[in-house]
C-alpha cells in the first residue's frame, strides 16, 4: 500500500488516480484544508483507496496512520503552495510544511518506512541566473513557500545520511491540464494560476482575465513559463517509486519540458481552443514573478527514463473540460 499525503488535492488526487489504475493499493491522508472529500469519493471508483482526515502537524494522527497500515512507500503532496499567501503568513507556512513533514518523517521512521517521494518545486531556485535551469542552479528561493520546500530537502538529505532514508525530489515546474476522462481537474479556492483563470473568464457571470504585467523582458512583454502536463508529471512519481524500490540513492529532478509559452501565448490558445472571446485586462505585475522559468529536464529523461509527452494544447482542453463539470459542481 502506498500512502499519499495530500490526496484529496490537485496533484496528489491525479497521482492516487494513476497509483490505482497501475493495481496499487492506496491510503489518503489529508486534512481537507484545501483538497475536497468530493475528489476523495471520486478517486474510490476506481480502486482500493482508504481515507484518514488527518493532519501532519499532530504526530499522532500521521503515527498511527502509518502504524495501522502496511505502507511500502509514501508520496508527499500535503502542503500550503501559495507563494503571495506565504509571504503574508510564513508561520503558516512552516509549520504545516515544514513541521508536518518532519511529523511524516519521524513517523516513517519509527514504523520503518524508508522511501519518499517529495513534492517540490522550481520555487527553490528562485531568480534564475541562467535559463533552462538544471538542477545544479544555485537555489536562493525568494518567498517562504520555496523556503520551506528547500529546507524539507536539505532535511531529506540529513535524514537519508544518518537514517538510510530514501527519498526522490520531484521539482515541478508549472503544472498544468486535468485527467483525460475529466474524472477529477485542478480546484483550489481561490483559484490563482493561469489556465484555470483564463478558462474561468468564459463563463457567463465570470471575472475579466487579469494579466499580470506586459513589460518583462520576453519576447512579447508577458511571463515565460514552462507549462509540464499533469499526466506526464504523475508518470514521473511512478517512476521515482520505481527507481526506490530498485535500491535507487537519494535523487532530485527537474519536471518541466525544455520549453516556455508566454501568458499572452497560453491567453490566445485558451481563446482558439475554447473559441470564446475572454475578457481581459492588462495590471500591473504580480510581485515575486520572475520574467521567464524553463526547466532543464535531462537528468530525468536520462536516469528516470522520462520524457512529457502531452502539448499545452492537451493541459488547456483538458483543463476546459474539467472546468465546465467544475463550474456545474460549485454552482450548483
Ligand atoms: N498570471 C496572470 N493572471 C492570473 C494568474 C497568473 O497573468 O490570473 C500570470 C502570472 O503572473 C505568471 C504566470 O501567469 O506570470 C503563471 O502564473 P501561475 O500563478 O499560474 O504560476 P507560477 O508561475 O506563479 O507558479
Amino acid at each position: 500500500m502506498i500512502l499519499v499525503t495530500g490526496g484529496a488535492g490537485y496533484i496528489g488526487s491525479h497521482c492516487v488516480l494513476a497509483l490505482l489504475e497501475k493495481g496499487f493499493k492506496v491510503l489518503i491522508f489529508d486534512n481537507l484544508s484545501t483538497g475536497h472529500i468530493e475528489t476523495v469519493n471520486e478517486l474510490k471508483k476506481y480502486g482500493q483507496v482508504d481515507f484518514i482526515k488527518g493532519d501532519l502537524t499532530n504526530f499522532d494522527e500521521i503515527n498511527s496512520a502509518l502504524k495501522s497500515n502496511q505502507i511500502e512507500a509514501v508520496i508527499h503532496f500535503a502542503a500550503f503552495s501559495q507563494v503571495g499567501e506565504s509571504t503574508t503568513n510564513p508561520q503558516k507556512y512552516y509549520l504545516n510544511n515544514v513541521c508536518g513533514t518532519l511529523n511524516l518523517l519521524n513517523a516513517m521512521l519509527e514504523n520503518s518506512v524508508k522511501r519518499i517521494v517529495f513534492s517540490s518545486t522550481a520555487s527553490i531556485y528562485g531568480e534564475p541566473s541562467y535559463i533552462p535551469i538544471d538542477e545544479a542552479h544555485p537555489k536562493s528561493p525568494i518567498n517562504p513557500y520555496g523556503k520551506t520546500k528547500l529546507m524539507i530537502e536539505n532535511i531529506l538529505d540529513d535524514y537519508d545520511q544518518a537514517y538510510d532514508l530514501k527519498s526522490v525530489r520531484l521539482r515541478y515546474f508549472n503544472v498544468a491540464g486535468a485527467d483525460l476522462k475529466t474524472r477529477i481537474g485542478e480546484w483550489h479556492e481561490p483559484e490563482t494560476h493561469l489556465i484555470p483563470n483564463v478558462l474561468k473568464s468564459t463563463f457567463g457571470n465570470a471575472k475579466t482575465f487579469q494579466m499580470f504585467g506586459d513589460d518583462y523582458e520576453t519576447k512579447d512583454g508577458t511571463c515565460v513559463r514552462d507549462y509540464i502536463n499533469i499526466e506526464d508529471l504523475i508518470n514521473a512519481h511512478l517512476l521515482a517509486l520505481e527507481y526506490l524500490k530498485n535500491g535507487g540513492e537519494t535523487n532530485y529532478f527537474n519536471l518541466g519540458t525544455n520549453d516556455g509559452n508566454s501568458v499572452k501565448e497560453v491567453f490566445n490558445a485558451c481563446q482558439k481552443i475554447t473559441g470564446k472571446n475572454i475578457p481581459v485586462e492588462v495590471k500591473s505585475r504580480r510581485a515575486g514573478d520572475p520574467a521567464k522559468l524553463i526547466a532543464d529536464n535531462s537528468k530525468a529523461k536520462s536516469v528516470l527514463n522520462w520524457s512529457p509527452k502531452n502539448t499545452l494544447e492537451t493541459s488547456i482542453k483538458t483543463a476546459y473540460e474539467w472546468e465546465k463539470k467544475l463550474n456545474k459542481i460549485t454552482e450548483g
